[in-house]
């Protein structure tokens, strides 16, 4: 599944450096999660860090973006490999 952020954060910005997936960024009024790079840390971490870190525990499961395990797996890979840059030669 991917997480969202509510209105309830206060910007305290500790979460987004912190994200293996560059997945949070700042938007109009808050941070907001982009659900094509959150992979619930799958792949990174035991444990989401956005929700251990957060202070005001404001970052549940996002209801439009529920996904299984496998297909958490499937999306660290693809970002995994968009981010290696291609052997030359
Ligand atoms: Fe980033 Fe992990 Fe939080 Fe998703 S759960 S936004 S991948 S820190
Ligand atoms: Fe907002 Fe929580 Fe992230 Fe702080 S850690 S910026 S309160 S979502």
């Amino acid at each position: 599944m991917a997480l969202m952020i509510t209105d309830e954060c206060i910007n305290c910005d500790v979460c987004e450096p912190e994200c293996p997936n560059q997945a949070i960024s700042m938007a109009h009024e808050h941070y907001v999660i982009d659900p094509a790079r959150c992979t619930e840390c799958v792949g990174h971490f035991e444990q989401p860090q956005c929700v251990q870190l957060c202070p005001v525990n404001c970052i549940p499961v996002d209801p439009a973006h529920i996904e299984d395990r496998e297909t958490l797996w499937r999306k660290y890979r693809r970002l995994q490999a968009a981010s290696v840059t291609p052997a030359r030669g």
